[in-house]
């Protein structure tokens, strides 16, 4: 049987950070529009997956496929009540019939910000199936938490950390964001080291992304905020892979390292291209050789869901979007997909002949750059550390003219 993953877009937040482009819904006091919001996304959401398992897409295959992971993620899934998650993950073990002892081999993610976990949250977290918790950190720093918007301070972060530790959560992962305007080397090391002795089992470290349409990129276009400094950025990510290295943190794609026996197994699977449904506005789904996206904005998709009496991709795409819904079945989309998900993973993708006979001369060339590594295996695509700085570069010149 293959592997089926689930995610569930959770489209709310308590305030909007200065450098997120994700589609989400910022309150910082909930008013009872807000409830009354967040209510009809969740019951829309519940509706949505009863919809789909009812499609004939889904009946036509469900044979061939087992529930691997959960992940909900946003927004911020812990800013909403609890039972509301709970909601959705009891309308998932119903619809898809997962059994409790099934529900135990799976995994399942919630992510949370730390102004937002409390003892009472994760107690029905874990009671309700959730184990494990992806916590946005970001930076242990005051005065880079106030640049990036984020709701908390360093001393709320400990205060979280010591709730975690109290319950019986073993499995957590810390997301952290370096190349910020205005971060010193220092402050970079110091918030490695701050993570590292929280002993989560997981560390992510993204790379800053600058978005035009963003608080932070408009700061940054008109002077009031440096540029990110590219150089002292690749720098940082170095001292990163080097400092979780000395730690047993393993490296397992470019952006994430883990302890033994803890790799994030819902993003392995997207990685390798496994099928996944997103459930929620702005969610994405791969399933069948079909992708789509639901729309971006949650009354929309609210009126939409709720006025479908069958499940249909299209009805609740987003149309201006292009992956709104595509056929993938295209041979060059497919090798697209494949290279630029696979390549990120430390053990790099494998590639029929036909594939390889059509990249060659790509290869070659970013092979002698030293910027793919030379396997035994010629077939394997493994970045280099150099490729790992470049790796959107690679994966566009390994594309060329194909
Ligand atoms: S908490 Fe996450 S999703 Fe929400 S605004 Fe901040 S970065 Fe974006």
């Amino acid at each position: 049987m293959k592997k089926l993953g689930i995610y569930i877009h959770i489209p709310f937040c308590k305030s909007k950070c200065t450098y997120c482009n994700f589609y989400s819904q910022s309150s910082d006091c909930l008013s009872a529009k807000d409830i009354i919001i967040q209510t009809s996304i969740i019951e829309a959401i519940n509706r949505e997956i009863e919809l789909f398992v009812k499609s004939e897409e889904y009946l036509k295959n469900k044979q061939k496929y087992y529930i691997s992971t959960i992940y909900f993620g946003g927004g911020t899934p812990s800013y909403i009540d609890a039972d509301m998650i709970i909601s959705i993950i009891k309308t998932i073990q119903r619809e898809f019939a997962i059994s409790d002892k099934d529900m135990e081999k799976i995994e399942v993610t919630i992510e949370a910000n730390p102004d937002s976990i409390t003892k009472e949250k994760l107690d029905k977290y874990y009671e309700n199936g959730i184990n494990r918790l992806s916590v946005g950190l970001q930076a242990y720093n005051d005065r880079l938490l106030g640049l990036m918007g984020r709701p908390y301070n360093c001393k709320i972060f400990d205060k979280c950390v010591e709730i975690i530790n109290q319950s019986r959560f073993k499995n957590w992962s810390l997301d952290l964001i370096f190349g910020l305007p205005n971060q010193s080397m220092k402050d970079w090391t110091n918030t490695l080291g701050k993570a590292i002795s929280f002993s989560p089992k997981h560390i992510s470290c993204y790379s800053l992304e600058v978005h035009r349409n963003t608080i932070l990129g408009r700061n940054i276009k008109t002077g009031k905020m440096p540029n990110p400094d590219e150089i002292l950025d690749r720098k940082m990510y170095h001292r990163a892979v080097k400092i979780l290295a000395d730690n047993h943190y393993f490296q397992y794609e470019i952006s994430n390292f883990a302890k033994k026996g803890y790799k994030c197994r819902h993003n392995l699977d997207f990685w390798n291209r496994n099928s996944y449904i997103g459930f929620g506005p702005s969610a994405c789904s791969t399933f069948e050789g079909e992708s789509w996206c639901n729309i971006s904005e949650n009354t929309k998709y609210i009126d939409k869901v709720n006025g479908s009496k069958v499940f249909d991709s299209i009805l609740i795409s987003d149309v201006s979007s292009d992956l709104s819904k595509s056929h993938s079945d295209c041979s060059k989309r497919k090798l697209y997909q494949k290279i630029m998900l696979g390549i990120r993973l430390n053990k790099g993708v494998i590639i029929y002949s036909k594939e390889y006979s059509i990249l060659i001369k790509n290869i070659s060339k970013l092979r002698s750059n030293g910027l793919l590594m030379k396997d035994k295996n010629i077939k394997k695509l493994i970045l280099t550390q150099k490729g790992r700085d470049l790796a959107d570069y690679v994966i566009e010149q390994l594309l060329e003219n194909v």
